[in-house]
C-alpha cells in the first residue's frame, strides 16, 4: 500500500477565511445559547459515564470539520452540562459570564501573549495593575492597595490561589524567610493560623499545601450570625503563645460560602495587628457589593488587612477565572515567592520600574485576563455594575419577604446581601427532599447547607439575566414542591 501523501505544514491550520467563517459562527451558537439557556433543565440529567459513553473511543486520525465538532457539543455536552448561565440558577454562588467578558476572554486567547514579566508583553501588566489601581476605587478600598503605594493588586485565577499566596507570604515574613531557605523543619515554633469556623475550605487546602499542616488552623466559634467571635480570637491566640506557639495569620470572611455571613474586621484586625498577624480578607463572592457605598458597611475596618480578596468571576459578569487579590506590602509577597533564574533576567526587571507579576503568585506563566475585567467595567460603567448590584439584592429582599409570609418556611440566618438562606418548617429529611424535587424538575437549581445542624436551603440570586420573574417562578416552584 502506498503511504498518503502528508499535507504541507500550512495546509494542516485552520486558514484565516475558514476561522473567520466558524468564528462568526460560533458567537452565534453563543449568543443562541445565552438567549435559550433559561428553557433548559438547570441541572444536568445525565448519569455517570453518559456523556464518555458518547464520544469515540479514539481520536480522528485526520481532520474533521467544524460543523461536526459541534454536531457533537450539541449531543454530548449541552445534555451533560448544568446551566450556570441560566437564570434559573441560585445555587452556590453566581459565576457569571457577560458579552463583554466573553469577547475579552477570545481576545485574550487570540492575543495569546505570556504576561510573566513585564518585558514579556508590557501591555498585559499595566492594563492590569492599572484596572486594579481603578477597582481600589470603586470598591472604597483604602490607599495602601494602590499600585502608587507599598502595595499592589494582581489577578489570580481563583481565590483559593489568593488565600495560598497570602498564606505563604504571611508564612516567610513570620519566619524571616527561614522557612523558604531551609524549609518549616528549621523553624522552632508551630505556626498558627485563625478564620471562622465557616472559612472557606480554600484555607485549609492552603494550609496543607504550604507545608503548615490542617491542624494548626484553629476553627473559630461564631455567634448567632455566624460572624467570628473576637473574643474568642483573642483568647485562643492568646493561649497558643503561651503555649509557645507562634500565631501569625487570621483570615476573615466578608460573606460566608454558606450563610452569607459577614466577620467583624475592625475587631478582627485590630487583634491581628497588635499580635503581628499577617491579616486577610476573603470577600469571595461579597466584595462586589462594595461597588455600591450603601453596602460598605462590611469593610468597616478593611484598612487594618494586611491582603484582600474578591472575585469578579462571581458576581461581577467576568466570566471563570478572574480573582483580584491586592496586598499592603508587594515587597514581602514577591519576597516569598520569586525567584530569578538567568534565563528571566532582563533590563527592564534590573531596572526596578516594573512589575514582574510571575512573582505576585504561583505558576510563571499569566495569560491576559485583565481584558475581560477591563471589557466588563467598560461596558458596563461603575453606575451599570451598581445598578444590576441593587436589582440582585432587591430580588434576595423579595424572595426573603415571600418567605416570612408563608407559615410553612422559615428563614434562618441573616441576609446582608444576596444570598437567603431559608428552611421548611419541618425535619431535615423534608427539607432534603423538597431540594431534591425541586433541582428534579428542571425549572430552577439551589443549593443547600448546615447551620446550627440543620438542613438549609440555600437561594443565591446574581445571575447576568435574573428578573424578577424568574425568582417568582422559583418561589412558586418551592411552594408546589412542598409535597
Ligand atoms: N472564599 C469564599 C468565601 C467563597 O465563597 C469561595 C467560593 O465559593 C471561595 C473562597 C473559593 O473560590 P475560588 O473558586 O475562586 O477558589
Amino acid at each position: 500500500m502506498p503511504t498518503p501523501p502528508v499535507p504541507s505544514p500550512s495546509a494542516l491550520h485552520m486558514s484565516s477565511a475558514e476561522f473567520r467563517r466558524t468564528g462568526h459562527a460560533l458567537i452565534d451558537w453563543i449568543a443562541r445559547y445565552l438567549d435559550d439557556v433559561e428553557r433548559l433543565p438547570v441541572l444536568s440529567q445525565v448519569k455517570p459515564g453518559d456523556v464518555r459513553a458518547g464520544m469515540p473511543s479514539s481520536p480522528p486520525r485526520t481532520s474533521e470539520p467544524f460543523e461536526q465538532w459541534m454536531d457533537d457539543v450539541e449531543r454530548i455536552v449541552v445534555p451533560g452540562l448544568t446551566h450556570w448561565q441560566s437564570p434559573n440558577f441560585f445555587a452556590y454562588f453566581p459565576a457569571n459570564a457577560s458579552g463583554p467578558s466573553i469577547l475579552g476572554e477570545l481576545l485574550s486567547a487570540g492575543l495569546g501573549v505570556q504576561g510573566m514579566l513585564w518585558a514579556t508583553s508590557p501591555a498585559c501588566t499595566e492594563v492590569e495593575t492599572h484596572v486594579l489601581d481603578w477597582l481600589v476605587g470603586m470598591l472604597g478600598l483604602p490607599a495602601q492597595f494602590l499600585s502608587t503605594s507599598a502595595g499592589g493588586g494582581v489577578i489570580q485565577d481563583t481565590a483559593s490561589s489568593s488565600v495560598l499566596c497570602a498564606l505563604l507570604a504571611a508564612r516567610e515574613r513570620a519566619t524571616n524567610l527561614r522557612s523558604n531557605t531551609h524549609g518549616l523543619a528549621k523553624c522552632p515554633e508551630r505556626l498558627v493560623a485563625y478564620a471562622n469556623e465557616h472559612a472557606h475550605s480554600s484555607l485549609a487546602k492552603a494550609m496543607k499545601i504550604a507545608g503548615l499542616g490542617e491542624s494548626a488552623l484553629r476553627l473559630v466559634e461564631t455567634d448567632d450570625r455566624h460572624a467570628l467571635r473576637p473574643d474568642v480570637f483573642a483568647q485562643l491566640v492568646a493561649t497558643d503563645r503561651d503555649a509557645g506557639r507562634l500565631p501569625f495569620f487570621a483570615c476573615a470572611t466578608l460573606g460566608s460560602t454558606s450563610s452569607n455571613a459577614m466577620d467583624p474586621l475592625r475587631a478582627m484586625g485590630e487583634i491581628a495587628n497588635t499580635n503581628n498577624l499577617w491579616f486577610h480578607v476573603d470577600a469571595a463572592m461579597s466584595g462586589t457589593a462594595a461597588l455600591c457605598e450603601e453596602f460598605r458597611a462590611m469593610h468597616d475596618g478593611v484598612e487594618l488587612a494586611d491582603s484582600y480578596c474578591f472575585n469578579p468571576h462571581k458576581w461581577m459578569f467576568v466570566n471563570f477565572d478572574c480573582d483580584v487579590f491586592w496586598v499592603r506590602d508587594r515587597a514581602a509577597l514577591i519576597n516569598a515567592l520569586s525567584v530569578l533564574p538567568e534565563y528571566l533576567r532582563n533590563q527592564a526587571t534590573e531596572s526596578g520600574e516594573v512589575f514582574d507579576y510571575r512573582d505576585w503568585h504561583v505558576p510563571l506563566g499569566r495569560r491576559f485576563r485583565a481584558l475581560k475585567l477591563w471589557f466588563v467595567i467598560r461596558h458596563y460603567g461603575v453606575e451599570g455594575l451598581q445598578a444590576l448590584v441593587r436589582h440582585h439584592v432587591a430580588l434576595a429582599e423579595q424572595f426573603e419577604s415571600w418567605v416570612r409570609q408563608d407559615p410553612a418556611f422559615e428563614v434562618v440566618a441573616p441576609r446582608p446581601l444576596n444570598l437567603v438562606c431559608f428552611r421548611l418548617r419541618g425535619s431535615d429529611e423534608a427539607n432534603e427532599q423538597l431540594l431534591q424535587r425541586i433541582n428534579a424538575s428542571g425549572k430552577a437549581y439551589l443549593s443547600h447547607t448546615k447551620l446550627h445542624g440543620r438542613f438549609v436551603l440555600r437561594m443565591s440570586i446574581g445571575h447576568t439575566r435574573v428578573e424578577a420573574h424568574h425568582v417568582r417562578a422559583a418561589w412558586d416552584l418551592i411552594r408546589a414542591s412542598r409535597g
